[in-house]
Order: structure tokens, then C-alpha cells, then sequence
């Protein structure tokens, strides 16, 4: 059975955001309102007494859609309902009791799902007085909260999780890949995100799980799910300009090793910087999986994309590339099948036999040199079980393997075996001689 599912429901502005931070134990806000930016849900794992749950914060609401403010977050309400277990309804005392509280209260009556009202913003002065309007909604269990002061958020979830047995739902998850979106700030990487979400074949994560520091979500896509790593660190900086830079670092280095794949976002305007380098070296040095993605190509004119693809596999070759606009949704589709194979290339498995064939056409092609009258012979090559391919080779002597020839044998084995967007090891090893 999946965790249990809390969602936060409310109209905007009545604090489901920061009540949200608060549940999960974060201090940075993740959820903005921001014109374009279009999310529907987040889910993140949050504790009760130590035992963990799903919570559903609906903050996210379309603005550019032809609906209305009120009907989307109706219809926001009603996804996150359908979804949930159980619902806390955040209303805002300092406005006060409004038409749209009593609708969403009408559809959370309906549902029949366990519900608290989390009466908001107490810290307010003559709040008592407002408190009576609420109690028309129907709904009978109340607790008075202040989201931003911290104040009774144990309380509520006290009250709402009395009766409820945690530990009979457990985490169930058959995630496919971890990818995380890296990059420089301003790239693309939260618009890219969000387009990668609006995907139509994507099913934005029923189940998604999160650490302490970051917020992971998940995206299925014909019965595979992928795990985007740390999508609070990319929505964070909308609000927080400050907090994201002094996160940024540690905060990159987390997701490329908590990551299977990293897409490396880069402007296609400025091309790769010095940075852009640096950080592709760094998921490199890590092992994983690499896919370039070059944002923003709508802006360039008069280039041509194999060129820029040329260009960038002369610097780093066997990483595969891709080119788009996040904006405009250029070959976004073209994300999730490069992910697949570069997934599948760095966890492939080549065969003994299938090696020591590929050295033997290797050396017959292109002889290695003769030096001091004694040439290089390679004993045997095996596949070593690592996180990433690793291949060990058994050779006669050291100084028998020229750098020359070590770059050919790993050029033809690139040109052999397919492993496009992993770092590979090879590792030469001197046979022990027998006396
Ligand atoms: P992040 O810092 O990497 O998350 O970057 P954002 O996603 O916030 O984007 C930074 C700016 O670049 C925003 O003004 C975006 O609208 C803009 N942007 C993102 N992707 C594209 C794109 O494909 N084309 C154009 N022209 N602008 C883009």
C-alpha cells in the first residue's frame, strides 16, 4: 500500500504554501505564483511522529488557462481530493469566510475523506469574531494555526492523524531513472521542468518522495517513472534570489550524486561557458549519465543544429545532445527517450566473450607498435561490476601501451559497443607473470 495522502486544499492566499513548508519542515517557500508558470500539485514526504506520509500542496494554479482563477482551483481541489486520503482545508481568518471556502467545502463534504479545517492566520488581532463564519461549512473539527508563526501546526496534525494508523501504509516505489536538470541560473532549467510536467503522455507523480533538503517528483510516462531530483531547489530561486545562491554549489553537487542521469542545461545563446564546462566535469567526475540539452534555441537564427551538436561532441564526445526551446516546447519529446537510453547504456553488460572478440579485430585492424623488439598483447578484458561501465584489461607489459593506441582501442570500442551518454573506465592492468 502507498502512503498515506494528505492534501492541502484552500482558495489562493489563505497560506496552504507555507503551511505546506512548515508540515515537510522547510523554511524556504517553493511554491510561487508567478505569471506562465504552470504546476499543478507537489507532493512531498513529510513525518508524523516519525512516520512518513504523502503531503499534496494544490498552491500551483494555471493562470493561463481560459478558465477562471475560481474554476481552476475548483478543479485543482477536486484532482487533489479524488487523490487524497485525507484533506486539510486551509482558510484565512483575515479575510474572513468567502463564496469560494463554501464551494470547496461542498466538494470536500462530498468526498467523505477524513478533513480538518486548519483555520489560518490567528496571529491576527480580533480573530475570534471571524471564526464563527467558518463554522457554516459543515465540516466539524477545527484548529486554530498560524502558518507563518509556527503555531499549533503539531496541534493539527495531532488532530488529524488521531484515529489514523500510519504504519499500516508503507512506501511502494518502482522508480525507472533519477535525473536531475543542472545548469546555470537563468538556462531554462525551471522552464524546462515545467514543460517536461505539462507533457501530455506524463502522469506528474502520485508517489514522490523527498529528503530532507530537497523535493523530488515524479513523472510517469508509460509505466515508467521518472524521478526528478530536487525540483525545489529549481522553483526556489523565483522567491528567493538570496537562498539560491548560497545553495546553489552544495545544492548541484547533491543532485548530480543523488542522480542516475543529469541533463546539463545550457543557453543556447551563450554556447558552453567556463562554468558550463565546469559543471559538466563535475557529473562527469561523479560517473553519471550526461545528456546535453541546449535551451533556448528559438532566439538563434541562422545556425544550423548539426553544427552546434559538431562543435559540442569535438569538446566532449559520446554525449548525446539535444537542442530545444523550452519555451516554445521544441523537441521536448525528445527528453525522455534520450534519458531511457542513456539509462540503459551506463547500466549495460557486455559479455566476456563479446570483448575478448572485439581486441582480437581490434589488434588485427591496427597492430599495436613494436618497441625494444616486444609488442603490446591484451590477455583479456572483463566488464567490472560499478555503478557505471567499467572494463579491466589484462595486458603483457605497461610500457607496451602507448597512449596512441590507447586512445584507438577506446575510440573503437565507443564506435562497437553503444555507450552513449556514460563515462566508461578503462583500466589496464599488468598480468601477473608466473615464475
Ligand atoms: P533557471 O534559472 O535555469 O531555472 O531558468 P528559468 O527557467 O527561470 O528561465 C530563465 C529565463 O529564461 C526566463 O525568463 C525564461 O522565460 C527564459 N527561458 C527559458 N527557456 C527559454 C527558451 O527556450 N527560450 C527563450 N527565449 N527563453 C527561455
Amino acid at each position: 500500500m502507498a502512503l498515506y495522502k494528505l492534501a492541502i486544499i484552500g482558495r489562493p492566499n489563505v497560506g496552504k504554501s507555507s503551511l505546506f513548508n512548515r508540515i515537510c519542515k522547510k523554511n524556504i517557500s517553493i511554491v510561487h505564483e508567478m505569471e506562465g508558470v504552470t504546476r499543478d500539485r507537489i507532493y512531498a514526504k513529510a513525518y508524523f511522529e516519525n512516520l512518513p506520509f504523502t503531503i499534496i500542496d494544490t498552491a500551483g494554479i494555471d493562470f493561463d488557462t481560459k478558465f477562471s482563477i475560481e474554476d481552476e482551483m475548483i478543479l485543482q481541489s477536486q484532482v487533489a481530493i479524488e487523490e487524497a486520503d485525507g484533506i486539510i482545508f486551509v482558510v484565512d481568518v483575515k479575510t474572513g469566510f468567502t463564496n469560494l471556502d463554501r464551494e470547496i467545502a461542498k466538494i470536500i463534504l462530498k468526498s467523505n475523506k477524513k478533513v480538518v479545517v486548519a483555520i489560518n492566520k490567528v496571529d491576527v488581532k480580533d480573530f475570534i469574531e471571524k471564526t464563527f463564519e467558518f463554522q457554516s461549512l459543515g465540516i466539524k473539527e477545527f484548529v486554530f494555526i498560524s502558518a507563518s508563526q509556527n503555531y499549533q501546526i503539531d496541534s493539527l496534525l495531532e488532530n488529524f492523524f488521531k484515529n489514523i494508523s500510519l504504519s499500516e501504509f508503507t512506501e511502494e516505489k518502482n522508480v525507472y531513472a533519477k535525473v536531475s536538470l543542472i545548469g546555470r541560473t537563468n538556462v531554462g532549467k525551471s522552464t524546462l521542468l515545467n514543460a517536461l510536467l505539462n507533457n501530455n503522455r506524463a502522469v506528474v507523480s502520485k508517489e514522490a518522495a523527498t529528503t530532507r533538503d530537497s523535493i523530488d517528483c515524479d513523472i510517469t510516462i508509460d509505466d515508467k517513472t521518472y524521478t526528478f531530483i530536487d525540483t525545489a531547489g529549481i522553483r526556489r530561486k523565483n522567491k528567493e534570489v538570496d537562498v539560491l545562491e548560497k545553495f546553489s554549489h552544495s545544492q548541484t553537487i547533491k543532485s548530480i550524486q543523488r542522480s542516475d542521469v543529469s541533463l546539463l542545461v545550457l543557453d543556447a545563446f551563450e554556447f558552453m561557458t567556463f562554468h558550463d564546462k565546469k559543471i559538466l566535469n563535475t557529473i562527469l567526475q561523479y560517473a553519471k549519465g550526461l545528456i546535453i540539452v541546449v535551451n533556448k534555441w528559438d532566439q538563434i537564427k541562422n545556425v544550423r543544429q548539426e553544427h552546434i551538436k559538431k562543435a559540442i561532441n569535438e569538446m566532449f564526445a559520446n554525449y548525446p545532445v539535444v537542442i530545444i526551446s523550452a519555451l516554445e516546447k521544441l523537441n521536448i519529446t525528445k527528453i525522455f527517450p534520450l534519458i531511457d537510453k542513456v539509462f540503459e547504456n551506463r547500466t549495460k553488460a557486455i559479455k566476456t566473450n563479446q570483448l575478448n572478440k572485439f581486441i582480437i579485430d581490434c589488434m588485427h585492424k591496427n597492430p599495436p607498435p613494436l618497441i625494444s623488439g616486444k609488442k603490446l598483447k591484451v590477455y583479456y578484458i572483463t566488464q567490472i561490476k560499478a555503478l557505471y561501465p567499467k572494463f579491466l584489461f589484462f595486458i603483457n607489459s605497461e610500457l607496451l601501451l602507448t597512449n596512441s593506441y590507447k586512445k584507438y582501442i577506446t575510440n573503437r570500442f565507443l564506435k562497437t559497443f553503444d555507450f552513449t551518454g556514460s563515462r566508461i573506465i578503462f583500466d589496464f592492468k599488468q598480468k601477473i607473470q608466473k615464475k
